[in-house]
């Protein structure tokens, strides 16, 4: 089946005086796999319910390739929907389950049954067909809902953190079981997480929101290399925001006149990794706590905030003769510091 790109064109939603959606617009590509990343209460399961059909938007549309679908009922809309909270029913066994959707759409019994049976087979439960819900683990639960999900072949999949109550481990299973579940099926995907690693690993694109606004569209790789604005930048992970004119270069040049990111992990102790166009920012060392995979560093530059450096354990020869108080500098590729338009330290 050909995948379908979607429309999200203009949405506004507010709860009273609350502005929840704020004029989103977004178009998700055929058959990509789109993560909306935010921090609770930026609006991603209002965008995703208001998707679905349940949240009305106060003003503008969804288009499913060229159909508009905005006031369609919400089993109209060809969307297969795994929130959180969109129970299965305690009562049906896994099977009937996840003929639930396909009953709905009185689809012939026999039919239905051939084709909940293969959807199971797809999520890796076969065999557990009879099972109660209750039996399952929560591992299981979430893969009945997947099937559940995908079992009417719907051109659309939303999925609001689906993996959010499963232990780390499983959870990075799973993450890479529904990437492979869509590369199979090639059905068009908006995943909702908090969890930025999540939306890193799994995404094509990652839409960054805040406050009802969507921040910045772009690869995991841009997103976190060159965010747009400092909410992203801190955001995505350890970010350093520099005043302009707080590193020197190394060759010598003129200092940067802009706001400049520097990721913690981005510095080296040792010039010799970092080109001659590098940068170069001179401190104390205020403190040192060894976290496993790296070592973190907090560096207090001569007259600028305080600075993370974090350095990988293969390297913690380097940082195991550190002492707090001592004079230190470090230094970043000139490929690994990023202006940041607009922003101020
Ligand atoms: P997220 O999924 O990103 O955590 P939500 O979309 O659930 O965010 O919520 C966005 C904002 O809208 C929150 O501040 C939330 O309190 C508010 N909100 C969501 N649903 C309702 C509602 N039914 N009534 C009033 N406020 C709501
Ligand atoms: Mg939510």
């Amino acid at each position: 089946m050909k995948s379908l790109p979607i429309t999200i064109d203009s949405v506004r939603k507010a709860y009273g005086s609350y502005v929840a959606l704020d004029d989103v617009s977004l178009d998700v590509r055929p058959g990509e796999f789109l993560t909306l990343l935010g921090p609770s209460g930026s609006g991603k399961t209002t965008l995703l319910m208001a998707l679905a059909g349940f949240v009305r938007p106060d003003s503008g549309k969804f288009l499913l390739g060229d159909r508009d679908i905005t006031r369609l009922a919400p089993n109209r809309r060809d969307i297969g929907i795994v929130f959180q909270n969109y129970a299965l029913f305690p009562h049906m066994n896994v099977l009937a389950n996840v003929e639930y959707p396909l009953a709905l759409r009185k689809t012939p019994k026999a039919e239905a049954r051939r084709r909940a049976l293969e959807a199971l087979a797809r999520v890796k439960l076969e065999g557990l067909s009879e099972r109660n819900i209750a039996a399952l683990s929560g591992g299981q639960r979430q893969r009945v809902a997947l099937a559940r999900a995908i079992v009417f072949e719907p051109r659309v999949m939303l999925m609001d953190e689906p993996l959010s109550a499963l232990d780390r481990n499983l959870r990075e299973t799973m993450q890479y079981e529904i990437r492979r579940l869509h590369d199979d099926l090639g059905i068009t995907t908006i995943y909702v997480t908090h969890d930025q690693r999540e939306a890193l690993t799994m995404s094509d694109r990652v839409a960054v929101m805040n406050s009802g606004r969507i921040q910045q569209i772009d690869t995991p790789q841009q997103i976190y290399d060159r965010p747009s604005t400092r909410f992203v930048a801190e955001f995505m992970g350890e970010a350093n925001i520099l005043a302009p004119g707080s590193v020197r270069t190394i060759d010598g040049g003129g200092a940067s006149r802009e706001t400049l990111m520097i990721r913690a992990e981005s510095f080296h102790l040792d010039a010799k990794f970092v080109g001659q166009d590098g940068v170069a920012l001179d401190g104390t060392l205020r403190a040192k706590a060894f976290r496993g995979e790296n070592w973190l560093l907090t560096l207090a530059p001569d007259g600028g905030q305080e600075v993370l450096v974090c350095i990988p354990s293969a390297f913690a020869g380097d940082c195991a003769e550190l002492a707090a108080g001592q004079r230190l500098t470090v230094y970043a590729s000139a490929a690994k510091v990023h202006a940041i338009p607009g922003a101020t330290a």
